[in-house]
């Protein structure tokens, strides 16, 4: 039989699918390189084995004839004869550069101006969507989503999830949409106004004052108790009009602000995480549905209540490798964390926080990127929260997984701040990432 190259695994390849007879699931020849391997089976051969598929198919040997299934192409015995003792590999990698090339001249730039990301960015923040409620939002990333990515759907608990590419390594991007907000639970029986639980990490010392809305859009101002607001029972939301109020128990609230602009500097609430949102978005605009990989981009729900939404998408997603986009903390307040992180020093690459271990090949790999692209970067070792990372690495057998972060100032405030260059260097660097194959 002839042989497309010398190289062993892509022989093994052409072995499976051409035993199999006809396309079988990605799971199927999974469990083949399995069974082929033992206990010699090596997670880095599996990764090898995934972007020599990609050759093949490039090289017009592999099918990919709809999600998930895989087999040979009808002309494959030829195409195997035409390129015996050539290296495919070599020649997926030319057409790759090749191809890359000329998206570089006609792809658009990846934030087409000031203008736009300013516009988008303020879209996003001033949308209405505490955890559980995302349906706005939802349909906010849909519509700017729709023409950039193959397929899109929501998955069963309202995660937006976007896939861009396929064959290569299986790589799930989250994003969460959510926003900290607040629950009516119950309305005091003589005044009538609103008492609350939280949908997400309430800060008791930036509650007084604060408008919050919802749904219906009515209007709310938290008020606390005189000489209170240790705890949450202190404070109560006032939605009288005057004639009356009518309760709005069992109805949710989110924060309300204007997003304003000072230089380079975005001041608005719920940056955590539409900020994170803007960066996939963008890195998506870039990589203009040109990928090795197989990218698949949610934009997660209910992080703010424990990282829900994360979790059933890498269920559903089976990646191979998980990056979350979130914010994160900064060390350059007064009196601040004792944190290395600056905001306009670059983007962030986790290391670690209490919910993540970063792999040391995961953040050696995002490093290298910002070193081979001249992104700005710095190491961020958060002391206090997570991200979705920490829920996609525990699904499955265990997913490798990192983080790019947004560093941000005044989080789980109505006046989060970050600086549009770290962003910029975010969505250069996810970007990069995507757009070359991955070998960890
Ligand atoms: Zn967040």
């Amino acid at each position: 039989m002839p042989v497309p190259t010398t190289n062993p695994l892509m022989q093994l390849i052409v072995r499976i699918l051409r035993e199999a007879g006809e396309p079988i699931s990605t799971r199927q020849f999974d469990q083949q390189v399995k069974d082929i391997f033992g206990d010699r089976y090596k997670r880095s051969e599996h990764i090898k084995l995934l972007t020599f598929r990609t050759a093949l198919k490039s090289a017009g040997i592999v099918a990919h004839p709809s999600r998930g299934l895989w087999g040979l192409t009808p002309e494959a015995d030829a195409r195997l004869a035409e390129l015996a003792g050539v290296d495919v590999w070599a020649m997926h990698i030319q057409m790759r550069d090749a191809r890359k090339q000329k998206e570089k001249i006609t792809a658009p730039p990846p934030i087409a101006d000031r203008e736009h990301f300013c516009a988008l960015t303020k879209k996003l923040v001033e949308c209405w969507g505490p955890p559980g409620y995302e349906h706005r939002i939802r349909g906010l990333i849909h519509d700017e989503v729709r023409g950039l990515a193959d397929e899109i759907w929501t998955d069963g608990l309202g995660n937006l999830i976007c896939r861009v590419g396929s064959g290569g390594v299986k790589v799930l991007v989250a994003a969460h949409m959510d926003e900290i907000g607040l629950m009516a639970n119950y309305q005091e029986p003589e005044s009538g106004y609103l008492r609350f639980s939280s949908l997400g990490g309430l800060r008791h010392d930036t509650l007084n004052g604060n408008r919050v809305l919802f749904e219906d859009g009515t209007i709310g101002v938290i008020a606390v108790h005189t000489g209170g607001g240790k705890s949450l029972g202190d404070f109560y939301i006032d939605v009288q009009d005057g004639n009356g109020s009518a309760t709005r128990v069992g109805q949710p609230a989110g924060f309300m602000r204007e997003m304003q602009l000072r230089g380079d500097r975005i001041i608005a609430k719920s940056l955590d995480d539409r900020i994170g949102c803007v960066v996939a978005i963008e890195a998506m605009r870039k990589l203009a549905k040109t990928t090795p990989n197989e990218c698949y981009f949610a934009f997660t729900v209910q992080e703010e209540v424990g990282l829900r939404g994360a979790k059933t998408a890498a269920q559903g997603v089976q990646p191979e490798v998980g990056i979350a986009i979130d914010v994160t903390g900064s060390g350059d307040q007064i009196r601040g964390h004792k944190m290395r992180i600056k905001l306009g020093d670059g983007a962030a690459i986790k290391v670690h926080d209490p919910g993540l271990v970063v792999p040391v090949a995961i953040k050696n790999w995002m490093v290298a990127r910002c070193e081979a692209d001249d992104i700005a970067y710095q190491l961020e070792l958060l002391a206090g929260g997570t991200t979705d990372a920490s829920a996609i690495q525990l699904t499955q057998a265990g997913v490798p997984s990192g983080c790019i972060s947004i560093p941000t100032r005044y989080l789980h405030t109505t006046s989060e701040t970050v600086d549009m260059r770290d962003v910029r260097a975010c969505i250069d660097l996810l970007a990069g990432l995507l757009a070359n194959p991955i070998e960890i």
